[in-house]
């Protein structure tokens, strides 16, 4: 067995363990990484995958998706507006919504092409300057205007908390947050801290060195 599904077990064993009722999604961040480390996933049965990059996904992800339809590819890093439509084209997920004006254009793109993707609000939950994310304040008038006027399909919410020791903290607000909008889903944890996210009710955790090794 390679190393990459040895670490990839490693991870749904500890999710077992964890006392949960239902097992969150586990996505693949793939990023940076070739094809190579990735079939090796595809061919033990594993579909979510996520990347960073609206180019790399494209040209790492095309080919293979026509061969493998239940294959789920997740947008987890920042988007800018004029890749906005290409990202539409090549993702089924997004996760860092976070700006009207990419909701936007996202919004009109899917009804042009006729595709419906899910997206995640990422939200700035500790407020710092360098992240993206929409401030706290006003993810209701964000989130009302995503459905209401745009018409997305949000599922969740989306952190990257900050790097401070209150993580846990910080997964603990968004949940609640996640749960204040009836949302079902929550997209946070990544190798470093999923043991924490799963306490907190996070349903996508985003795991990529845990699995795929360090990124150079
Ligand atoms: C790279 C990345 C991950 C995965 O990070 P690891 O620490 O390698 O698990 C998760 N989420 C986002 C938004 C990322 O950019």
């Amino acid at each position: 067995m390679s190393i990459i599904i040895q670490r990839f077990e490693k991870i749904k064993e500890n999710i077992s363990k964890s006392k949960r009722n239902t097992k969150p999604n586990i996505i693949a961040v793939s990023k940076t990484f070739d094809f190579d480390y990735i079939k090796p996933l595809i061919l033990h049965g594993h579909n979510h995958f996520g990347e960073n990059k609206v180019q790399e996904a494209e040209k790492k992800w095309s080919d293979v998706r026509v061969k493998n339809h239940n294959l789920k590819l997740h947008m987890v890093g920042r988007l800018q507006s004029n890749k906005a439509k290409k990202a539409v084209e090549v993702f089924d997920y997004i996760h860092s919504l976070d700006n009207e004006k990419l909701a936007k254009v996202i919004s009109s793109h899917e009804k042009k092409i006729n595709k419906k993707l899910k997206y995640f609000i990422q939200v700035n939950i500790g407020d710092e300057s360098q992240k993206s994310g929409v401030a706290v304040k006003d993810l209701n008038n964000f989130y009302m205007l995503c459905v209401k006027e745009l018409e997305l399909n949000i599922i969740g919410l989306m952190i990257i908390p900050p790097n401070d020791n209150n993580t846990e903290k910080y997964f603990e607000k968004i949940n609640k947050l996640n749960t204040s909008l009836n949302l079902k889903e929550l997209s946070m944890g990544m190798s470093q801290d999923y043991h924490l996210a799963l306490k907190h009710n996070a349903t996508f955790i985003r795991i990529g060195s845990a699995i795929f090794g360090e990124r150079s």
